[in-house]
């Protein structure tokens, strides 16, 4: 951590800390101190509040906050099924928030509307914008590899942004920035080792690692919707969606709901009715009304996606020695009494046995802001430095 951010986090973690207790704290000397100081309070970012009463001769030392609202950060979760945005503090508190059904065709329209819309309404500083993408991502030029909920390849999303609103566009996967959020403010708060893994359109997992979000060599780590549980190979190299995501994401459970209801085998379900009014109504989220309801096709379904998230979440944790496992996404927010049960149960018969009373399976706390908060997190990583080190602004 470079001096500035080790001061920084001093005074986000200790409000009322003085210059010489950071000194000692991070191991600087006090004109290092001093000099920093200058700089955060000269941009806004860290407030003298009244002093300390002590004894000692000579002036009493000055306490120091944070300032969470001298830059905003817009967050911008873009999923398979709905489009997020809103507008953060520094501290990830959302200010405002608009959501919208994806429309793939227009994407690039459509979110930079969004942004603009979210814009308008806030006379703060902007930081940046911090974009979570469902599908793989190459942050450091902000491209979308391949994203096969949007139907997007190779999409330069951060210069085509960047160019069309004159901010610091900073684009990742976004389950890597649900994990983040759940990391910083979330059910992952302290947790050295943890997977966040999002059932939503998609499957997807961000991994924290030591603390730290976990990239792998190609940026593609987590990709869990590809995990394989067939008997043999499938006839041609899979592409686009991954199996276990097409079985048991949001996506494939309306398919196979499809499909079965097409064959026409299952006698009676709930769902017949809204297939035949165009197949256009029959979503994940109508599965999981109809199971809710006592439905038996519905429930199955979803007990089978269920029983194979489970053994996912299983072979995870034997394979990295987790602490916490946290679920979210539209899909198991709602489904959330078959999927929770099923992963504790699959922990508990087949993961390594040393593991199974040590790791803690939770429900994401930050629900759908996730991504959103993740984001602010990152976009204040990357340019909270760069601002303090600005001669002006
Ligand atoms: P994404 O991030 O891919 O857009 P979400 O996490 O928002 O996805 O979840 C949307 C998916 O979850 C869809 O497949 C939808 O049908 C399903 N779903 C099931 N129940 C609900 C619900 N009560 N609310 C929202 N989505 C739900
Ligand atoms: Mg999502």
């Amino acid at each position: 951590m470079s001096s500035i951010a080790q001061v920084i986090s001093a005074i986000r973690e200790n409000p009322g800390i003085t210059r010489p207790q950071i000194a000692r704290m991070c191991k600087l000397s006090r004109p290092a101190v001093s000099m920093i100081l200058r700089l955060l309070v000269e941009k806004g970012l860290v407030r003298e509040d009244g002093t300390v009463k002590s004894n000692a001769v000579g002036r009493n030392p000055i306490k120091l906050k944070f300032n969470y609202d001298a830059f905003q950060i817009v967050g911008v979760d873009i999923g398979g099924t709905n489009l997020r945005g809103a507008i953060l503090d520094l501290d990830g508190k959302v200010s405002q928030r608009r959501t919208e059904s994806i429309c793939p065709d227009d994407l690039l329209e459509q979110v930079s509307a969004l942004i603009r819309a979210l814009i308008e309404k806030t006379d703060t500083c902007l930081l940046g914008i911090g974009i979570g993408v469902a599908g793989t991502v190459d942050p450091a030029s902000g491209t979308v590899f391949n994203a096969p909920a949007l139907r997007k390849q190779n999409l330069n999303l951060a210069q085509a942004l960047t160019r069309d609103l004159g901010l610091p566009v900073y684009v990742d996967n976004d389950v890597n920035l649900a994990a983040v959020g759940e990391h910083w403010r979330g059910a992952a708060r302290g947790s050295k080792n943890s997977i966040c893994i999002s059932i939503g359109t998609g499957i997807g997992a961000g991994l924290i690692l030591d603390g730290r979000l976990y990239r792998g060599s190609h940026n593609l780590a987590g990709e869990v919707g590809y995990f394989f549980y067939r008997d043999r190979l499938p006839e041609e190299p899979i592409y686009g969606f991954g199996d276990f995501e097409l079985s048991a994401g949001g996506w494939g459970l309306r398919q196979r709901a499809l499909e079965e209801l097409e064959k026409g085998e299952t006698v009676e379900t709930l769902l017949h009715s809204l297939v035949e009014d165009g197949r256009s109504t029959l979503d994940a989220q109508t599965v999981v009304k109809a199971a809710m309801k006592g439905d038996v096709f519905a429930n199955r379904l979803i007990q089978e996606a269920s029983f194979k998230i489970g053994i996912t979440v299983a072979n995870v944790v034997s394979l990295l020695d987790l602490e916490a496992v946290v679920l979210t996404g539209g899909l198991m927010t709602s489904a959330a009494e078959w999927i929770l049960p099923a992963v504790e149960e699959a922990i508990r018969y087949v993961a390594l046995p040393e593991i199974r009373d040590k790791v803690s399976v939770r429900i994401g706390r930050l629900g759908e802001d996730a991504v959103l908060i993740g984001a602010a997190y990152q976009v204040q990583e990357s340019e909270l430095p760069l601002v303090i080190k600005k001669e002006r602004g």
